[in-house]
């Protein structure tokens, strides 16, 4: 393991000057994808600041109706939280959908916005990996692309999913991030925040150099909405989903008002599906309407050598759920 600085910060523009000093520095949390990946050698800080005792972790209401959560409310805390449990159902069961137990206990909210991809070939620290090492190519194209692989805003250079369940949930309510930097605070739209591969993928999220995340801001809950999250992989826990999908649906009678539906194990950020959501807006209640949703979710995927099965799956995730929302 390499040497680096360590500093313990106070307040949050003391965090990100500390940070600002180091050349390879980087936050640390509850460590959870952090620590990994230095034992790994994936990541090589110069300087670790540690943010834990800053003052960010309460969820607040605001006087608008939306939800405020610092960056360092667990993952736990948060799926357990009665405002979430009671108004944003879909969070609580995409947070307890993720990891384990000790995982969530140490897990921070903008942690978990921060997740780095599971890719074996990006963490093995030694294949092509243009992630990991811009230019060096991309050993999943055409090699194991199984599991933590996309079929859905791939690139030429990088295919591997965002992990995170928590994200696919913020991404169907619509969420704003703060982040404080070196010259103040401002806001980044939750659905901007993470970026798709192209000919970039080791950037991987909006946030400029030294800049940290304070508060995750959910959009107020939609009035008499229901919510919830499916997730289809492997084994029943401790595993990253092979698909997954956050759908609200507000229902009048067997009318579908509005629909928000967001996908994860399947995208390469956190994805939002409006051709969707628009085409369920108005519709009646129906396993033919569920299923127009879903082909049109996946209209544009684009399968690897070993996961054109995403594809079915996906669908079923969408339809599964729509249909237990709607019982
Ligand atoms: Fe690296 Fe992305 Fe290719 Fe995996 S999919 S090897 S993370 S470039």
């Amino acid at each position: 393991m390499r040497e680096f600085d360590y500093a313990r910060a106070q307040s949050a523009p003391q965090a990100v000057g500390q940070h600002a000093r180091a050349a390879h520095p980087a936050y640390l949390a509850g460590g959870t994808t952090l620590l990994d990946l230095v034992k790994l050698d994936v990541m090589q800080p110069d300087a670790l600041v540690d943010i834990n005792r800053l003052p960010l972790k309460a969820i607040e209401p605001l006087p608008d109706g939306r939800l405020r959560i610092g960056a360092l409310v667990t993952n736990t805390d948060l799926a357990r939280h009665p405002l979430v449990q009671a108004h944003y159902a879909v969070l609580s069961q995409a947070l307890l959908a993720g990891a384990s137990t000790q995982l969530r206990n140490k897990a921070t909210t903008g942690g978990n916005v921060m997740q780095r991809v599971r890719c074996g070939y990006f963490r093995d620290g030694v294949s092509s990996c243009n992630k990991r090492a811009p230019g060096s190519g991309c050993a999943a194209i055409g090699g194991h692309n199984r599991s933590v692989h996309a079929v859905l805003g791939t690139s030429t250079q990088c295919i591997a999913t965002h992990p995170s369940d928590m994200c696919v949930a913020m991404a169907a309510l619509g969420a704003r991030v703060t982040v404080q930097g070196p010259q103040g605070t401002r806001e980044i739209d939750f659905a901007d925040f993470h970026l798709l591969p192209g000919d970039t993928p080791w950037k991987e999220h909006a946030l400029d150099p030294h800049e940290l995340i304070t508060h995750v801001t959910l959009d107020a809950p939609l009035a008499n909405s229901r919510s919830g999250y499916l997730k289809l992989r492997d084994r029943a826990s401790y595993q990253f989903a092979l698909a997954s999908s956050a759908v609200i649906v507000v229902l009048d009678g067997a009318t579908i008002r509005r629909a928000r539906i967001a996908m994860g194990g399947v995208g390469t950020k956190p994805w939002r599906v409006r051709e969707a959501e628009a085409a369920l807006a108005g519709q009646t209640v129906s396993a033919e309407a569920f299923a127009r949703a879903a082909r049109l979710a996946f209209q544009n995927a684009h399968p690897q050598s070993q996961n054109a099965f995403k594809v079915p799956l996906g669908q079923q995730a969408i339809v599964r759920n729509l249909r237990d929302l709607t019982a």
